[in-house]
């Protein structure tokens, strides 16, 4: 069985980034009928894991990705790593190492005036004597000295490590017994039964001291793909101001979940030239040994592009929804139908669109200057009056056609262009010269509304 999981540190939201390598172990798991798996890396304790872990929760619920089970906490699990430290230390597998801090100084200061990479010396590697006292000591593992390591990785192929470059006897268990990040995240793979790790490449660098626990403890090795980055048009790391926020923002700016959804898993994952997928058709499709080899480039217009797609093709109960926690007007309105198709290819997100119902179910609050200069010119005002006269003797009027209809008699009565009433109408029912079609507003707001807008701004005029 396929087992992923996402691992986040507790940094009290969920970003892009990470949203990213969860939607990728999420899709994975779900297409081979598996389970995806989320473990809080709260072994810093000073950060409030619950709080990360809420935030979390929430974020997936909104974007419709569950994980499986129990969420597992690393602060929980100390007495499982301590089983571990102890197997190792039994097994002579890793050492008490009493090397003081002032040691370990003067050591690092001599390695970088020799030039040399700073590491351990593995002076306690081999020790039996009498421990020093005084010092508490740090549990550490013997690491390979020589040879290579090789991460078997799915995106980037096998990725060798030379010992001797990268490894020395690293602690895997401070003084004051905690447990270190590298061996936890190797025991916790291994236990919650992780198959397949999907994590960003800046961990790759992690992997080898890993797959040294993983071999140390006997464990098999997990898959691993090491996702690159996403960097921003200008070919850097993502950072807040380019995006890299937490994924709620999102919610909070109108992008809808299959938009922001299908806008991550087109970053750094490719299947031919297709932009649109539908979540069914992403779990079909989506394989990580098609995650791309280079970094990805976010692209805000892209996501707006898909925004508006979705948004087009939402179905307008399902729009309506949505819309509620935007601006709840649109709960109760009774032309909620002509009112969504009026404005729904009009706006690249929910927030947009909300603007646009406020704008056009209440009366403008000012009116545009120039276009009020502009559309009140020559027979406008009595164009308006003949069109509000017809509308007064109308009996009721539903449809944005029947609306049309009138606005058609009066310019053909007057023997005048459309734009002479379609100007000067706009201007007075939403304050400027743009916004969507006229018949779909009054349609909306009705007769009555339609006199009083058309009256107020003849009032202003005079
Ligand atoms: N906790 C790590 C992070 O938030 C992820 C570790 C992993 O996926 O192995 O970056």
């Amino acid at each position: 069985m396929v087992v992923t999981r996402f691992a986040p540190s507790p940094t009290g939201y969920l970003h892009i980034g990470g949203l990213r390598t969860a939607l990728f172990s999420y899709l994975w798991a779900r297409k081979n009928g598996g389970k995806f798996l989320l473990r809080i890396e709260d072994t810093d304790k000073a950060r409030n894991s619950q709080e990360a872990a809420e935030a979390i929760v929430k974020a997936f619920h909104w974007l419709g990705l569950e994980h499986d089970g129990e969420i597992t906490y690393q602060s929980q699990r100390d007495d499982i790593y301590a089983i571990y430290v102890k197997q190792l230390l039994d097994e002579g597998k890793a050492y008490r190492c009493y090397m003081s801090r002032e040691e370990l100084d003067t050591l690092r200061e001599t390695q970088m005036a020799n030039k040399e990479r700073t590491k351990y010396d593995g002076r306690y590697r081999d020790f039996d004597g009498t421990p020093p006292e005084g010092v508490d000591s740090v549990i550490r593992i013997k690491a390979p000295l020589s040879g290579e390591i090789v991460v078997k990785d799915g995106v980037k192929g096998d990725v060798l490590f030379r010992a001797e470059d990268i490894l020395d006897d690293f602690v895997i268990a401070r003084a004051d017994g905690s447990p270190t990040y590298n061996f936890v995240v190797a025991i916790d793979d291994h236990l919650m039964g992780v198959t397949e790790v999907i994590r960003g490449d800046d961990h790759l660098s992690n992997t080898p001291k890993q797959i040294v626990i993983y071999e140390a403890l006997g464990f098999e090795i997990p898959m691993f793909y090491h996702v690159p980055m996403i960097h921003n048009s200008e070919g850097k790391k993502l950072s807040k101001r380019d995006g890299a926020t937490d994924v709620m923002a999102y919610k909070e700016m109108g992008y809808t979940p299959a938009a922001l959804l299908n806008f991550l898993v087109r970053l750094g994952w490719s299947n031919g030239d297709q932009e649109i997928f539908s979540m069914s058709e992403m779990m079909e499709l989506f394989d990580p040994k098609n995650i791309n080899r280079s970094a990805s480039i976010y692209n805000t217009e892209k996501l707006d592009w898909l925004n508006s797609h979705y948004l087009k093709n939402t179905p307008n109960h399902e729009l309506a929804k949505m819309l509620e926690e935007y601006n709840l007007a649109i709960t109760s309105h009774d032309k909620k139908e002509i009112l969504l198709d009026a404005i729904k290819e009009r706006a690249k997100t929910l927030k947009e669109m909300a603007l646009l119902v406020s704008e056009m179910i209440n009366p403008p609050i000012s009116y545009d200057e120039k276009a009020l200069e502009k559309a009140f010119k020559g027979e406008a005002v009595e164009v308006l009056n003949n069109f509000t006269a017809k509308l007064s003797s109308a009996k009721e009027l539903h449809l944005p056609s029947e609306y049309h209809h009138l606005m058609q008699e009066v310019v053909d009565e007057m023997g005048i262009g459309f734009g002479k009433i379609g100007q000067p109408l706009r201007v007075a029912l939403l304050g400027k010269m743009s916004g969507p079609g006229l018949d779909s507003v009054m349609a909306v707001i009705g007769v009555d509304e339609t006199i009083a807008r058309v009256k107020s701004a003849l009032a202003l005029i005079k």
